[in-house]
């Protein structure tokens, strides 16, 4: 995995179970007053009341990757198949992240793609474990590589390709303002790297195919 920073890995027994605790949450949302009222707000305003509670809880859903293993996602779903040895591709794949410079949305297509060596994984299992990296801090060019790290690791493909187009709402909302600007990432690892052809054919599927 390229994160340097791993995070540390708890496995909860019920996912619905509050990875923070009742003094964690408390002093999540004294930190969520203290901003409203930096912002010029009064948070005992009737509106503003519960917004310390719903913003702790959307972080914590918005975060809940860290308490996953995204290995585990996949590990349980592979199957043995002789027989297939062409590309196997999933495109259009919605993802929601976080910044973690803004802690602002970015948000776009995932187009994942691997060549099997007699193991191949579902479709939605894959869906899962982009799903997991997602719910963290991020930033687009480190999911593009840990999507493509993991599999290439759990599935042992003869190579994976993963392109990544999307747009961040930092860039959108505040600073520059370029309302129409997308950021593309690309990981490109064994035969997606060394194939001029097999790349090729790739970006003619998430380009043109269907
Ligand atoms: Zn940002």
């Amino acid at each position: 995995m390229a994160n340097a920073r791993k995070p540390v890995v708890h496995r909860l027994t019920n996912r619905r179970e509050s990875q923070w605790g009742e003094r964690e949450r408390a002093r999540g949302e004294e930190a969520v007053r203290t901003l409203l009222s930096h912002v010029g707000e009064d948070p005992t305003r009737e509106g503003l009341q519960r917004t310390p509670l719903r913003m702790v809880q959307a972080l914590e859903f918005l975060t809940s990757g860290y308490q996953q293993d995204p290995k585990d996602a996949i590990n349980g779903a592979l199957f043995v198949e002789e027989d297939y040895q062409e590309m196997i591709l999933c495109k259009d794949l919605d993802f929601y992240s976080l910044c973690e410079h803004h802690l602002l949305p970015f948000m776009g297509k995932a187009h994942v793609a691997y060549l099997p060596n007699k193991r191949i994984v579902g479709i939605s299992k894959l869906a899962r474990m982009v799903e997991i990296y997602c719910r963290r801090l991020q930033v687009q060019e480190r999911l593009t590589t840990q999507i493509a790290q993991t599999l290439m690791e759990e599935i042992d493909p003869l190579g994976v390709a993963v392109v990544l187009e999307a747009e961040h709402l930092c860039m959108r909302m505040r600073g520059v303002q370029k309302q129409n600007s997308k950021m593309t990432t690309s990981a490109m690892l064994g035969a997606f790297r060394t194939n001029v052809e097999t790349r090729q054919e790739f970006m003619n599927l998430i380009r043109n195919g269907k």
